[in-house]
């Protein structure tokens, strides 16, 4: 367990690599928690409970078998340590995780949210129109929405500092609501009544592409500001 199974890297992402990729029964038999995107980049998904769904502009869908993640991080999620706040924000997310950050900060954690969320703005990633086309420049369509008052649990991960050629550094967060209508990258929140449930992951496994496109260049390392005008935070 406290294993992060990985898929691509952020590097391959923000140079627009992202054609083909694993299949979601090779992406789940990994992990039965994560996110990633699809082939073209076009919106955005989350594992949740052994299933993933994917959010794009256009529909809402549970992933079958063989459709593709172009990137993807998953783990087998068994937590560790579990509390239950009143309140937690974005901004508070850190202190709620004191038991961990910074004592655990050169480490990746796997974080689950269950709530209520006052608020919460998630935003889905434009579909590339064609190759190459970067994340800086998608995220210009992207669409960023806001709601009030939805339950829902948020899943994602924790990434270290020294790692951010592979995985964006600091929180990256998916939200899905419990209905399953509602999803995306979360950018802003603000829970009440809030089951956290953290694991530190001691073991990170990347698998690398082996297309064509992969190797066509020298990926480098993305630029740090470049990351979080993509994250869209903080
Ligand atoms: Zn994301």
């Amino acid at each position: 367990m406290n294993n992060v199974y990985q898929y691509s890297t952020l590097s391959a992402l923000m140079q627009g690599l992202c054609e083909g990729g694993k299949t979601a029964s090779q992406i789940l038999s990994r992990g039965d928690h994560g996110l990633g995107t699809v082939p073209g980049m076009n919106g955005e998904v989350i594992i949740i409970d052994g299933e993933a769904y994917h959010y794009s502009s256009e529909k809402t869908r549970k992933l079958g078998d063989s459709d593709l993640f172009s990137f993807a991080m998953s783990t087998q999620f068994r937590p560790a340590w579990e509390t239950f706040v009143p309140t937690v924000t974005f901004d508070s997310l850190s202190h709620r995780l004191f038991d961990f950050l910074p004592s655990k900060q050169n480490c990746f954690l796997s974080i689950r949210l269950d709530g209520f969320f006052n608020s919460i703005t998630f935003r889905l990633i434009a579909a590339q129109d064609k190759a190459y086309e970067t994340p800086l420049e998608l995220i210009k369509r992207q669409r960023l929405s806001s709601y009030t008052r939805v339950r829902g649990t948020m899943f994602g991960f924790y990434s270290p500092t020294f790692a951010s050629a592979f995985s964006a550094a600091g929180y990256h967060l998916h939200f899905i609501s419990n209905d399953r209508t509602l999803g995306g990258h979360v950018t802003e929140f603000d829970a009440s009544l809030t089951t956290i449930s953290v694991s530190v992951v001691n073991e990170y496994n990347v698998e690398l592409p082996q297309s064509a496109e992969f190797n066509e260049f020298p990926i480098q390392p993305p630029k740090e500001a470049d990351v979080a005008t993509v994250m869209t935070k903080f």
